[in-house]
């Protein structure tokens, strides 16, 4: 374990924190402690802010050609360095290393791609109004924050900065306390790629230092993703100072398998949905509702493939399911399983696995199923984010349509049917940002991802992500007199 101190990063280079505070940063496939690493204090977050106020200055006034190159020559450095920071994302979260290397480093390298390549098409618009006309052009907001949730911290630390970073704006971003080193690995990916100093800042802490942002008058806007209580508390010190907010939050998304639809890759489905990264994935369809003719067919692949799963070493390569986060996020998927028991029928998995070599005192949990009957059962309602799934039977389109979108939460939801009419009838009528028809937790940066209903507000990736961090300034030019009534 080292007591490490230089996890901040403001000016263009690690810095240290100056705080009384620490916290540990631990591997939750072992339990051992890697760092010590210690909180910012007030005087880190101003220096951070002050910072990203000089980045700013320098970011908002270059060619945007120039900014999109550096966020993509960012890109080709983050994807050299693959393999690395993937490990570090492992040591950090628990998940396999073939998810990290195959997804987590890379989806933000494309996030950076994306948004480099569209730094320099922003523009307004012109109004011909006869005598006068007008322009639109679209500006930053200026310093952004970005607060990050734990599951999969670089991807988010990239879809945050890359479209702040394109419109022009700065960041200072705070990845949550458990996963605390990509971030800074990516100050130095900008860094290195030629972004001036400042224009991306970390700032490390719990709670308490992302109220400093939140709270922070000199910030513009907040982006965070992570639970819906946070998002709410978020979203109340924000208003004082009227930032913008992005709030990316959780879920308990629906998973609706009609009798027509292809059985296995309802099952393959199913199981993405539920057992990727543990199930610690907010857009999890963790309701899964199976056509009443369709469920004994569908458990018994569904039961069998499960049953399958490795589980293990998260540094292994063949390992396909990993450690939860901490020992706190273990006793509480544990405990939804014990009051699962009561509820509903637990038909696989359901346990605490330390039997696996080297990683004894990981926070392990076999992939679980139940069988459940009733909707208003709390492992069915309530965000578990764990690799817990529901089966639940249907029998009526307008039924299943119904009880998918009796939720606080609308975050996503998926349909497996081989009718398309069908399929576009009902995701028509979902109450979710995000829809699947046959796949499911497929996120590429083109597409805008984002929430309806509590799961919270505006989107990730996409073009509609640029509005959220830029805004629009209207010119009107005269050309004639002004016809004035004095
Ligand atoms: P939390 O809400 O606990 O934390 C998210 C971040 O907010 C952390 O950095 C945390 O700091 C910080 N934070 C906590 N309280 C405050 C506050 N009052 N003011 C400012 N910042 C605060 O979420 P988790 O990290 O536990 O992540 C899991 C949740 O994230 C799940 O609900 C999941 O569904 C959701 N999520 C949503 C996604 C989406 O795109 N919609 C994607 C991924 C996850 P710290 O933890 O360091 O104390």
């Amino acid at each position: 374990m080292t007591k490490e101190n230089s996890f901040l990063y403001y000016d263009g280079a690690r810095r240290s924190a100056t705080s009384h505070r620490y916290f540990d940063n631990i591997n939750p496939a072992t339990g051992k402690v890697l760092h010590s690493v210690r909180s910012a204090s007030d005087a880190d977050v101003e220096n951070a802010v002050e910072s990203a106020r000089s980045g700013f200055e320098i970011w908002s006034a270059m060619a945007p050609t120039e900014r999109g190159r550096i966020l993509r020559k960012a890109a080709d450095i983050l994807r050299s360095r693959n393999e690395e920071i993937a490990r570090i994302e492992v040591e950090d979260t628990g998940k396999p290393l073939t998810e990290a290397i195959s997804v987590d480093v890379l989806s933000g390298a494309d996030a950076l791609e994306y948004y480099g390549g569209i730094a320099a098409s922003l523009h307004g618009e012109h109004y011909d109004l006869g005598n006068s006309f007008a322009y639109t052009k679209r500006e930053p907001l200026g310093i952004c924050a970005g607060i990050g949730a734990w599951n999969y911290p670089v991807q988010i630390a990239c879809w945050k900065s890359a479209p702040a970073l394109a419109c022009g704006n700065s960041m200072i971003f705070k990845p949550a306390e458990l996963t605390p080193r990509s971030a800074v690995l990516l100050a130095e990916v900008f860094t290195e790629a030629g972004l001036p100093n400042g224009v991306f800042n970390v700032v490390q802490g719990e709670a308490e230092v992302g109220q400093m942002l939140t709270r922070h008058p000199k910030i513009s806007k907040i982006s965070l993703t992570g639970e819906v209580g946070t998002g709410k508390k978020v979203m109340a010190d924000a208003a004082k100072t009227l930032k913008h907010v992005t709030l990316e939050l959780g879920g308990k998304s629906p998973l609706i398998i009609f009798e027509d639809a292809d059985l296995d890759e309802a099952v393959n489905g199913a199981m993405i949905a539920n057992f990727y990264t543990q199930g610690e994935i907010c857009s999890n369809g963790t309701r899964v509702f199976v056509h009443e003719s369709l469920k004994a067919a569908f458990l018994e692949k569904l039961i069998a493939k499960t049953q399958n799963l490795k589980i293990g070493d998260p540094m292994e390569m063949d390992t396909q399911v990993g450690a939860l986060i901490s020992e706190q996020h273990l006793e509480k998927v544990l405990d939804y399983i014990e009051q699962g028991k009561k509820e509903a029928k637990l038909i696989v998995g359901g346990e605490r696995c330390n039997n696996i070599e080297a990683c004894q005192e990981g926070y392990f949990v076999t992939p679980t199923i139940f069988e459940a009957d009733q909707d208003s059962a709390r492992i069915v309602s309530e965000e578990i984010f764990g690799p817990v799934m529901t089966v639940l039977s249907f029998s009526e389109e307008n039924e299943v349509v119904r009880r998918a979108n009796d939720t606080i939460y609308g975050l996503a939801a998926g349909v497996f049917t081989r009718d398309l009419v069908r399929a576009h009838r009902v995701v028509g009528q979902l109450e979710a940002g995000m829809c699947w028809v046959n796949n499911y937790n497929i996120t590429p940066v083109e597409i805008p991802f984002g929430p309806y209903k509590q799961s919270g507000i505006g989107k990730e990736n996409g073009l509609a992500t640029l509005n959220a961090y830029s805004q629009l300034k209207t010119v009107y030019v005269e050309l004639g007199k002004i016809d004035s009534p004095y």
